[in-house]
């Protein structure tokens, strides 16, 4: 046997995913997090809002401000053939499944309300082969999704599926 710690992909359906926080900024340089909330440091400055300090100080006179991007950042349950657990799906992962970037996602949510809750509804019960990382240390709350691939043959990104409901042309 070649070693055991290495994940090895498993069958699962998705039970449901929690739709109230699916992704999180950072800094579209050097991809820290930054604090989602705008007006945190809104008061210091007029224009800019939470931009990435560390990019910020060594570039500002090279390149500019740096700007900010969205990630997925995904919590999920899913149902293996013997229990349902929580896992935490990042930005590449989070990508098959609703088919853009987290940045598109939102965009089109903010015009398009409840798409975060449809998208999950519209998820809910897909076959999926996903390979989980074991959490390193006793601190990870979740398992992590290293890879995921929808086993249904007629699988569509979640963000197809919601152009099509609120009858949004594709640009692409
Ligand atoms: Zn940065």
């Amino acid at each position: 046997m070649e070693g055991d710690d290495k994940p090895s992909p498993q069958i699962c359906t998705v039970v449901a995913i929690d739709h109230t926080n699916f992704s999180y900024r950072v800094c579209s340089v050097c991809e820290k997090t930054l604090p989602d909330n705008a007006s945190a440091t809104a008061a210091t400055s007029s224009s800019s809002f939470s931009l990435c300090k560390y990019c910020n100080f060594n570039n500002a006179f090279n390149h500019g401000p740096s700007t900010s991007k969205r990630l997925f950042r995904i919590l999920m349950s899913i149902a293996s053939d013997t229990k349902v657990f929580v896992v935490v799906m990042f930005d590449r992962a989070a990508r098959v499944l609703f088919g853009c970037s987290a940045d598109e996602f939102f965009d089109f949510a903010k015009l398009h309300p409840f798409s975060a809750e449809t998208a999950a509804k519209v998820l809910e019960g897909e076959m999926l082969r996903v390979t989980l990382s074991k959490p390193k240390n006793g601190n990870a709350q979740h398992q992590r999704v290293v890879s995921v691939v929808p086993l249904r043959s007629g699988f569509r990104p979640a963000i197809e599926t919601l152009r099509e409901l609120y009858g949004v042309r594709s640009v692409s």
